[in-house]
């Protein structure tokens, strides 16, 4: 199978080509030709599976070029039970026809670590299959999520290289402690004086600096970047929704072909998106409901067909999905529109900052998707409900899709709602809208501290650890410096 861009072009190349690339060289993102088809009865044979080999059959229909075997070494590897205790992706029941997807259970509580596990794997991989001398240099731009579970999942990955920046005050206490106190003997981190933007912006000069890269491939690097529009993030994502299906099946809570509905809490459209690509591949689904928070442009852009990012930008209770350019949905307008108008979309939205799709492509596209969004409010009293009701510990994050699932969801219609994070990753929040207070009495850690005391519940193995871990990386520099500490470690 080959990969193309969304913007069209003749740029055709193999799945292990794309994942080292990342981005194409037209400045679209990189697609499948086509999409695998699994009938009911295929889809089904996958349930006797565990995770790790239901992973690997569906990831080689996709990376067909990766070997088969090395592939399930992969899965196995990524998503063993010492990293994932209790399993990598379990749905569990939360009221009636109401389930919960938990993709938190991962080495950073969060979602981003069902991908980030195994995308090192490919990529490293990748650099085998193409001939690859030199080592990948990956540099991230965090606001906090995506750094600690990048650094996770490519510490000591053969080949490869990690630097994390992140934004000094740009960053809660917790994730700077994550970050600082990363192990592995190929990462680094650095905080820069300044905000997130100045982080991105730092990072993007990078990597159009022509003469620091040929100084960095005299040192033995290429660059590389972690970011979730990598074909090698989004297809990992795939599989669990794939995977929710056959437990769900597999419990005996719906039947073979029976159309299930997912509710997503969205931000760049990555996740979401992963979603999509598994009902075209035949997965029985009723629709995607994609769920934002304030900042709600994409429910704006299912309901009236035009994507407008010049709108107020709102710092909320749920950071991941503070987004007003969701990348990601350049490949659905491509699956909807086809490369030329999405090529067109893509120019306006640079230009102008929006874009407006026509009618038919905004009907054929509600076929499959509704939206909505929750407002702070909205957020804390979900999160207080589903605890009073059900005696559910949920995130900021997960409030937001739960909410909409109970405001949009029909009479009879099963919907399983996606979990992005443990309530932990968001414990000062998460404690005051349940009405407790944070005590900052036991330094960083004390929101995790307080949500344990409050609710009698455990902090996930992970962030307790944290508090016997040393710092490793410390210091500011100014943004202007970012381009020397390449050099540093
Ligand atoms: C990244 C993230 C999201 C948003 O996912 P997208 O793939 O960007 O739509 C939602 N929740 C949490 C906790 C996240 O970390």
């Amino acid at each position: 199978m080959k990969y193309v861009s969304t913007r069209g072009g003749d740029q055709r190349i193999s799945s292990a080509e794309a994942i080292k690339k990342g981005i194409a060289d037209n400045g679209g993102l990189f697609v499948p030709e086509y999409i695998p088809r699994l009938s009911t009865d295929g889809i089904i044979a996958l349930a006797p599976l565990p995770y790790a080999e239901r992973a690997a059959a569906i990831l080689s229909l996709f990376l067909d070029d990766y070997d088969k075997e090395k592939l399930l070494c992969f899965c196995r590897d990524a998503y063993k039970e010492s990293s994932f205790p209790g399993g990598a992706a379990p749905v569990t029941e939360l009221y009636e026809n109401g389930y919960m997807l938990e993709l938190f259970h991962g080495p950073t509580c969060a979602f981003k670590d069902m991908a980030l596990q195994i995308m090192p794997r490919l990529l490293s991989e990748a650099l085998k299959m193409t001939g690859e001398e030199k080592t990948a240099f990956i540099l991230v731009a965090t606001s906090g999520d995506t750094g600690k579970a990048a650094l996770e999942g490519y510490r000591d990955v053969d080949g490869v290289k990690i630097k994390v920046f992140y934004p000094s005050d740009g960053v809660s206490d917790i994730q700077k402690l994550q970050m600082s106190s990363q192990e592995g003997a190929n990462v680094s981190v650095q905080a820069i004086n300044g905000n997130f933007d100045d982080c991105q912006n730092g990072v993007k000069k990078i990597f159009s600096d022509k003469e620091l890269n040929e100084k960095l491939y005299e040192a033995g690097y290429i660059l590389t970047s972690a970011n979730s529009i990598n074909w090698g993030r989004l297809a990992p994502q795939i599989v669990y929704y794939i995977s929710a299906y056959l437990d769900l099946y597999n419990a005996g809570k719906i039947q073979k072909g029976e159309k299930i509905t997912f509710c997503v809490p969205t931000g760049n459209f990555g996740n979401i998106l992963a979603g999509f690509i598994a009902a075209k591949m035949g997965l029985p689904v009723n629709r995607f409901i994609c769920a934002s928070n304030k900042n709600n442009v994409l429910t704006d852009f299912f309901a009236t067909g035009v994507y407008d990012r010049n709108r107020e930008f709102f710092k909320t209770v749920s950071p991941s999905m503070d987004i007003l350019i969701s990348s990601n949905l350049e490949r659905l307008l491509y699956f909807f529109a086809g490369p030329e108008k999405t090529r067109g979309y893509m120019a306006s939205l640079n230009e102008t900052g929006k874009y407006a799709v026509d009618a038919d492509t905004l009907s054929a596209i509600c076929e499959y998707f509704d939206a909505g969004y929750t407002d702070e409010e909205g957020t804390a009293s979900r999160i207080k409900a589903a605890w009073r009701e059900s005696g559910r510990l949920i995130d900021t994050h997960t409030a937001v899709a739960l909410d909409c699932a109970k405001r949009l969801g029909k009479p009879g219609e099963k919907i399983v709602t996606v979990s992005t994070a443990s309530a932990y990753k968001f414990a000062a929040d998460v404690t005051a809208a349940l009405g407790g207070e944070v005590k900052y009495d036991r330094g960083t850690l004390s929101p995790l501290y307080s949500l344990s005391e409050l609710t009698k519940t455990e902090i996930p193995a992970p962030l307790a650890a944290l508090a016997a871990k040393k710092i490793r990386f410390s210091g500011t520099v100014e943004k202007e410096e970012m381009p020397e500490t390449l050099f540093g470690d």
